[in-house]
């Protein structure tokens, strides 16, 4: 079994119900195990402002597929919910989910960097891992709390429970 930490971002359509509706397909996929999902964060979009803000959320799950079936599936997922790839990276979607960490490997193919490029950059990435697991740690050895010690939370809010509503 392999033990995977994904990163969810919507900011279109609902996108509190977008992330409901994505952890739903996670729950329910027949070869993914022991879910488990931060609280919902409300971020500030990167790269492009004129697009609303993201609510974000991270989730770690055991998995029997490899890191590049993973990838299909969740390329899968964020299809089924309406997901437009534009040449403009980062502009507004439905639906985003990313690898984040795949066991305690690097990988690095065409289709796959891992650790995620931008994971320690990220507000909205790493204070929700932290939630998940205080103690994790990266690959290289770096304790995420290190590195939450020094990144600026950049308007990061937690947003309060909701149960798949319209929001
Ligand atoms: P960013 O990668 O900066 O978060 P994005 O998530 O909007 O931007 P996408 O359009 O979702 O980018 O993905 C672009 C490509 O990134 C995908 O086709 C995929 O092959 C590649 N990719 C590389 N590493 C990863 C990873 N760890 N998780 C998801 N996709 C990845
Ligand atoms: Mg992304
Ligand atoms: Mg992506």
């Amino acid at each position: 079994m392999n033990i995977v930490y994904i990163g969810l971002g919507a900011n279109l359509y609902a996108p509190q119900a977008q992330l409901h509706k994505a952890v739903e397909t996670l729950h329910n996929h027949p070869d993914i195990a022991e879910l488990k999902v931060s609280s919902f964060y409300g971020s500030k979009p990167m790269g492009p402002q004129d697009q609303p803000d993201y609510v974000n959320a991270v989730a770690t799950f055991s998995t029997s597929l490899d890191a590049e079936q993973l990838l299909d599936q969740l390329q899968m997922i964020e299809q089924q919910q309406g997901r437009v790839r534009k040449e403009n990276r980062w502009g507004p979607r439905t639906l985003d989910l990313d690898i984040l960490l795949f066991n305690n490997t690097t990988i690095d193919t065409p289709r796959l960097t891992v650790p995620h490029y931008g994971l320690c950059d990220r507000e909205f990435v790493v204070f929700p891992l932290l939630e998940l697991d205080p103690l994790l740690c990266l690959p290289n050895g770096t304790a995420l709390k290190d590195i939450a010690a020094t990144l600026p939370r950049n308007g990061l809010t937690s947003l309060p429970m909701t149960h798949n509503k319209e929001t």
